[in-house]
């Protein structure tokens, strides 16, 4: 009989968002796979757990796969943790999880924390239905073209940003939807957490004047 592949959703900045499941799974499996092993091995030391760990992160996942595959083949059960949230969400993963269910290994999901929802959740636009477009394409000419893909999308928006990114995009986002609503959502879960309310104009202002540090979510609100 194979393993299992879990894949186990990890806090996002707060220790205190784990699931009781999340701990007793990461308490029994054979292997954790994780991003980055240092990170891991803090959050698990917290917990007083210990487990072997195998790295897969981005660039080596593709040859990482068939050798977690190997293992659950031998009946090995194995947890995928990412340094954040949910794995495979902007995040390592999806390789792992296609070949796992092709092998005929069973994945089981241990759902818990990630930015999407919790930014969704509270910033206070539409939630009946929303787009996860997650990062946007680093050059600018497909930025601009998959901006401007969603500017009849009635869904309410949701992008991964970083720092040094948000200025521009929220010049390109308000040019192209004008003076939606939007909301930057900032570390969430942890002390400095913030949501900046207003027009997608309001926000590059504000952005312009003061440049928001941290992770961080912009949504923005759909055509209606
Ligand atoms: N897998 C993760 C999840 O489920 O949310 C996402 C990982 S992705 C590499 C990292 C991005 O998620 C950040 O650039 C930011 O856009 C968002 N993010 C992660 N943690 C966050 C936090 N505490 N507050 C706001 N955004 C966060």
């Amino acid at each position: 009989m194979p393993g299992i592949l879990y894949i186990v959703a990890t806090p996002i900045g707060n220790l205190e968002d784990i699931t009781l499941r999340a701990l007793r799974i990461l308490k029994e499996v054979d292997l954790i796979a994780c991003e980055d092993t240092r990170h891991t091995l803090k959050l698990l030391n917290h917990f007083e757990i210990k487990k072997p760990l195998v790295s897969y992160f981005e660039h080596n996942q593709v040859r990482r796969t068939p050798q977690i595959v190997a293992e659950l083949g031998k009946g090995r059960n194995v947890a995928l943790v990412s340094d954040a949230g949910t794995p495979a969400i902007s995040d390592p993963g999806f390789p792992l999880v296609r070949e796992a269910i092709a092998q005929g290994v069973t994945v089981v999901p241990i759902p818990g924390p990630s930015a999407v929802i919790a930014a969704l959740s509270a910033a206070g636009l539409p939630t009946d239905s929303f787009q996860f477009i997650g990062f946007l394409p680093p050059k600018s000419g497909r930025r601009h073209n998959l901006l401007e893909s969603f500017k009849e999308e009635e869904a309410t928006l949701v992008i991964y940003e970083s720092p040094h990114r948000i200025l521009k995009t929220l010049e390109e986002a308000s040019q192209v939807f004008g003076q939606r609503p939007a909301v930057l959502a900032r570390e969430l879960t942890k002390i400095y957490e913030e949501f900046m309310r207003g027009t997608l104009w309001e926000l590059l202002e504000r952005v312009r004047q003061s440049p928001p540090k941290g992770e961080m979510v912009l949504l923005i609100a759909g055509k209606r």
